[in-house]
C-alpha cells in the first residue's frame, strides 16, 4: 500500500490522504478545502486524478475535512463516500452552506473584475456539486467492520472532537499477511460537554495523527458556567447592556445554548431573551438534537431531567433577516450567539457593527481567531474596528473565555495515543499541525516510545 499526503502536511487545513493498495484501489481519507491567505491555487487543483479515486472516507463534517468533497464530484469523482450517521447530517448543511460561500465570494470579485475588465473566475463549486457529493454518502455505525473490496476493510471510532467525529481504522491484506492503518482525524478533548470522551482504537501497524496543538497545553477546565453568568449579570443586568457573541456554528453554538439552559433551568439565568441568530446555527442545532447517540451520560441525563439541552422560555432561534433587523433596531439588555467564529462574515458582523460603540455592551470571544480576521482585533482590543469599510471605536468591553477547545492538547493527544503499543508501530505519520509543533510533538512522543516518526511535506509519499 503506499500512502501519499495532499493536504493538511505540514499546515493545519486542507486534510487529503491517499492510500492505493497494491491492486491499484485508491482510497481517499478525508477531502478538506485549505482554508486562510494564499490557498487559491492549492484548492484549485488536487494533484491527483479525482476520476481515479474508488472512495472517499471522511472522519468528520469540518469544512477543512470534507470542503473539496463537492469539487472532486464535479472533476469527476463518482465513488462512494463513506461517513458516519451524524457527519452527513452535518455535511448536509455545512456543504451547501460552503457552496454558497464559494458563489457569493466569486460573484463580489467578479463584480470587481468586469468594471477592469479582467477575465471572470468561476466558484470551486456550486450547491448542485455539494448535493451531488452528498447523495455519494452512505453512513456506517462505529466498530462496524466494513469490507469496501476483498482484503480492505475499514471501521469507525469516535473521536469526540465534534458530532460524528471519527479516527479510520483500515486493514489490508498484501501477500497474505494482514497490516493496519489507523488515521485519527481530529483529536477530542475528555469532558467534553455535549460528546463522549475519545475512545480507544485497535492496535495498529501505522499510524497519521493530527498535532494542531504538538506543543500546546490548554489551561486548566475552568468553571464555564460561572463565567458565563459572570459576564451576562454584569453586562446585561448592571449596565442594562447587550452580550454580543460570535460564535460557530457546529458545537460551540450549541455548548453556550447547553451552559444557559443548564443556568436557566437552575433559576441562575437573569430573564433576558436570547437570540441564536444564524440559518446555519439553527440548522446545526436541530442536526445536534437529531443525534442525541452519541451524547456522553451527562447530558442524557439533563435532557431526561429538563427535557431539553437546547431550549428554554426565553431563546429564540432567528433565520429570517427581517427578524435579525429588528433585534438591531430594539436596545433591550439581551444576549446575540450569532456567526461565524470569527466574526469574518455573517450576521454576526452587524451586530458587532451596531453594539461595539457603546459602553454598556460586552463582546465575548469564546474560539479562536486568526490573526487576519475581525475577532482577532476585538480579542486583542484594538481601539478601532474596520467594519463594511467603514471604521468604528471598540468601547464595548471585551471579555475571553479560552475554556472552549475543540482540539487535545499534547498531553491529550499522548493520553490518546496511550492505547497503542509502541513497539507494534512501525511508523507514525504527523499530520493536521505547522511544523515547528510537528517537531515539538514528535520528541515527545519519542520520549513515550514512538519512533519512526515521519512529517510528510506536501504531496510527499510512502510505501507502507
Ligand atoms: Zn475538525
Amino acid at each position: 500500500m503506499k500512502v501519499q499526503f495532499y493536504g493538511a502536511a505540514r499546515r493545519v487545513t486542507g486534510s487529503k490522504h491517499l492510500l492505493t493498495t497494491n491492486k491499484g484501489t485508491k482510497i481517499l481519507l478525508d477531502c478538506g478545502l485549505f482554508q486562510g491567505i494564499g490557498t487559491t491555487e492549492l484548492n484549485s487543483s488536487f494533484g491527483f486524478n479525482p476520476k481515479e479515486v474508488d472512495f472517499v472516507i471522511l472522519s468528520h463534517a469540518h469544512i477543512d475535512h470534507t470542503g473539496l468533497l463537492p469539487k472532486l464530484v464535479k472533476d469527476g469523482f463518482n465513488g462512494t463516500v463513506y461517513c458516519t450517521h451524524a457527519t452527513k447530517s452535518l455535511c448536509e448543511i455545512m456543504l451547501m452552506d460552503s457552496a454558497r460561500i464559494q458563489e457569493s465570494d466569486v460573484k463580489r470579485i467578479n463584480k470587481r473584475r468586469s468594471k477592469r475588465g479582467d477575465e471572470l473566475l468561476e466558484p470551486l463549486y456550486q450547491e448542485t456539486d455539494a448535493q451531488k457529493a452528498i447523495d455519494l454518502m452512505d453512513t456506517k455505525g462505529y466498530h462496524t467492520k466494513f469490507e469496501i473490496e476483498e482484503g480492505v476493510n475499514f471501521s469507525f471510532y469516535e473521536t469526540g472532537h465534534i458530532l460524528g467525529s471519527a479516527g479510520i481504522y483500515v486493514e489490508f491484506q498484501e501477500n497474505n499477511i494482514t497490516k493496519s492503518l489507523f488515521f485519527t482525524g481530529d483529536i477530542g478533548r475528555p469532558n467534553d460537554k455535549i460528546l463522549r470522551e475519545p475512545e480507544a482504537f485497535p492496535q495498529a501497524d501505522f499510524i497519521i495523527s493530527e498535532s494542531t496543538y504538538g506543543d500546546k497545553l490548554h489551561p486548566p477546565e475552568a468553571d464555564i458556567r460561572a463565567h458565563l453568568l459572570e459576564v451576562v449579570k454584569t453586562t446585561c443586568v448592571e449596565k442594562k447592556g447587550r452580550l454580543i457573541i460570535p460564535a460557530f456554528s457546529v458545537d460551540r453554538t450549541q455548548e453556550l445554548i447547553y451552559a444557559l439552559d443548564v443556568l436557566e433551568s437552575e433559576g441562575k439565568l437573569p430573564r433576558i431573551p436570547v437570540y441564536i441568530d444564524s440559518p446555519l446555527s439553527v440548522k446545526a442545532t436541530l442536526v445536534m438534537r437529531k443525534h442525541e447517540e452519541e451524547f456522553n451520560p451527562e447530558i442524557l441525563d439533563y435532557i431526561k431531567r429538563d427535557g431539553d439541552a437546547f431550549g428554554f422560555e426565553n431563546l429564540n432561534y432567528i433565520t429570517k433577516v427581517d427578524d435579525s433587523k429588528a433585534i438591531n433596531s430594539s436596545k433591550e439588555p439581551c444576549i446575540i450567539i450569532s456567526s461565524s467564529g470569527m466574526a469574518e462574515a455573517g450576521r454576526i458582523k452587524h451586530h458587532i457593527k451596531n453594539n461595539c460603540e457603546n459602553a454598556n455592551n460586552t463582546i465575548l470571544i469564546v474560539g479562536y481567531c486568526s490573526p487576519s480576521s475581525l475577532g482577532y482585533q476585538i480579542k486583542i482590543k484594538a481601539p478601532e474596528l474596520r467594519i463594511f469599510g467603514d471604521t468604528f471605536k471598540l468601547n464595548a468591553n471585551v471579555e475571553v473565555m479560552d475554556s472552549f477547545s475543540a482540539h487535545a492538547d499534547y498531553a491529550e493527544m499522548i493520553s490518546y495515543l496511550s492505547c497503542q503499543d509502541t513497539s507494534q508501530v512501525k511508523k507514525l505519520f504527523l499530520v493536521h499541525g505547522e511544523i515547528d509543533r510537528q517537531t515539538a510533538f514528535k520528541a515527545r512522543l519519542e520520549k513515550v516510545g514512538f519512533s519512526n516518526i515521519e512529517i510528510p511535506q506536501h504531496k510527499e509519499s510512502f510505501t507502507i
